[in-house]
């Protein structure tokens, strides 16, 4: 299967990270192996990117930049709609291609796929819709309008878990603002990024697009610290955990440049005594062992009513039970593995310390052995009883571990469910209007998403995605996101015959 999706994408087993267009360069950086965790299989190698051929990024694109943003938005828009069309035709092999090297379900390989058809789609309208207002001057016969100007270059770091969506909901809007993108994919996931730029490779070809608007640096860490320290590169926008973007938003503070971060988050869902408990259930297992945990927006924690909480954790154990896990591209299995083997560590770690600091476990954890396991990624979802000030509770655990805990008041499960140093993703089951508007109102959930009756995890492209707190503050994909790709200008334009100052100002010579 590997191999015929490989040449699929005519990707060869030693084939180059780095590329200006459909142009690839020779990656004079370390040798990244691409394992998938799926079968512990070597899939190919990929050579990263060297100092040197970085530099000739960064060039093509800034000659790329001075010619694309001269081209009229809605033009640029038809460039992404065809890139939209393109992942149409190749949906299948590339969802393969992300569920086999990253692990996730192919269900959840091919809505990868689909989230970038989608915001392919919501840039195309946006590119006729970049829109500034018009003002009032308080000076006569003076007109006062804003303008939105595309940025520059565009640095999009990526994740393991989303490898190639997150690039496209920046990268889609960036380009239809006239930007252009030297994309930097996790080192976990590199021939997905590689897929990528082929699918992209005739579209740019075919309109004539400049070579440097969509560039691919494939590399690890330092690579990614390369576009942080980079003075010509205006916004880095950064998805990944919250060290990184700590680290990385020190670096590019430092240089005043703008930083999009998209961090880790804690999600919680509160399940109030007015809740549809099976309604609840579905969301609360999906949230939390989707993608074996390795969601920004997987469900962590639950929040129970004391009243239902015997009722809701004994429908939760059950479920549990019928979790099948194995190889994610089987449609019959519900969790795949997890990343690598560090990741499995991260998880016993994890489990080792909720046991340590008093938690307490409903459904126990564990690695899987034997037939189909070789890999050694695959763990089994668990559940804690656990209180919320634990160190392990207050901390992201990319894995498939849930902690439970009970509440009284609608007032004390809003405070338990901020009680974290994120502030991504959060939820109640209720039928209770009172308690759900409560929940959005200001004095509710503090996360960027707030949602009632559905889970934390997953989000639909027209929305603004991101988070509080440590989760970064960034915000991605639907409502206005796109401006964070443009500078922003003032205009005054004087058609009078004098020229008098604001503020009414006198200054006679
Ligand atoms: P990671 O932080 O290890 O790596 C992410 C990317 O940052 C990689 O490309 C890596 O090479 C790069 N990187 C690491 N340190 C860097 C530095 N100092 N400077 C520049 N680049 C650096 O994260 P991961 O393990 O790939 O992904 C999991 C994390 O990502 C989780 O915390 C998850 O919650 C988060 N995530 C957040 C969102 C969101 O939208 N909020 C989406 C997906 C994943």
């Amino acid at each position: 299967m590997i191999n015929d999706i490989l040449q699929h994408f005519n990707i060869t087993s030693s084939h180059s990270g780095v590329a200006i267009g459909g142009h690839w360069l020779t990656g004079q950086g370390e040798t990244l192996q691409s394992w998938s965790p799926v079968d512990g299989q070597a899939i190919a190698a990929v050579q990263a990117t060297g100092r040197k051929e970085y530099e000739q990024v960064i060039e093509k694109a800034q000659a790329a930049f001075l010619e694309w943003r001269q081209w009229p938005a809605p033009k640029r828009g038809d460039v992404v709609r065809q890139m939209g069309d393109a992942l149409r035709t190749h949906k299948k092999a590339l969802g393969r291609l992300v569920s086999y090297e990253m692990g996730k379900s192919l269900q959840e390989g091919f809505g990868e796929v689909q989230e970038m058809i989608d915001i392919c789609d919501f840039a195309v309208g946006q590119s006729r819709q970049l829109y500034g207002l018009t003002m009032h001057s308080e000076r006569p016969g003076h007109r006062m309008y804003e303008q939105y100007h595309p940025l520059g270059l565009v640095g999009i770091i990526s994740a393991f878990n989303f490898p190639v969506a997150v690039w496209s909901w920046n990268a889609m809007l960036a380009l239809v603002c006239g930007d252009v993108c030297i994309w930097k994919p996790s080192e976990k996931t590199p021939l997905t990024s590689i897929a990528v730029q082929k699918i992209m490779e005739p579209i740019l070809k075919a309109n004539a697009v400049p070579g440097g608007v969509l560039c691919l640096v494939n590399g690890g860490r330092e690579v990614g610290e390369w576009l942080a320290q980079d003075t010509r590169v205006p916004l880095v926008s950064a998805t990944g955990s919250t060290r990184m973007g700590k680290q990385l938003a020190t670096v590019v503070g430092a240089r005043l440049g703008k930083a999009l971060l998209e961090l880790g988050g804690n999600n919680a869902i509160i399940i109030s005594e007015h809740a549809n408990l099976d309604m609840a259930l579905i969301g609360c297992v999906f949230g939390a062992v989707g993608t074996a945990g390795q969601r920004c927006t997987t469900t962590r924690r639950l929040i129970i009513h004391e009243s239902v909480y015997d009722a809701f954790t004994q429908k939760l154990v059950k479920a549990y039970q019928q979790l099948r896990i194995g190889n994610p591209l089987d449609e019959n299995q519900h969790v795949g593995p997890l990343i690598d083997k560090d990741a499995v560590q991260h998880y016993l770690h994890a489990i080792d310390a909720v046991k340590q600091q008093g938690g307490r476990f409903l459904v126990e954890g564990g690695v899987l052995e034997g037939a189909g396991y070789e890999s050694g990624c695959y763990v089994k979802p668990c559940i804690a009883e656990a209180e919320n000030h634990f160190a392990i509770v207050q901390h992201e655990t990319f894995a498939p571990i849930l902690y439970v805990m009970k509440y009284k008041t609608i007032e004390e499960a809003i405070a338990l469910q901020n009680g974290v140093p994120q502030g991504l993703s959060s939820a109640i089951m209720t039928q209770n209007l009172r308690e759900s508007e409560l929940f959005l109102s200001a004095a509710g959930s503090d996360c960027g998403i707030a949602n009632v009756n559905i889970g934390t995890s997953g989000a639909e492209i027209g929305g603004a995605f991101g988070g509080e707190k440590e989760t970064g503050g960034g915000r991605e994909s639907g409502s206005d996101a796109w401006k964070a790709y443009m500078r922003r200008q003032t205009n005054t334009l004087n058609y009078s015959t004098s020229l008098p100052l604001a503020q009414g100002i006198k200054f006679d010579l």
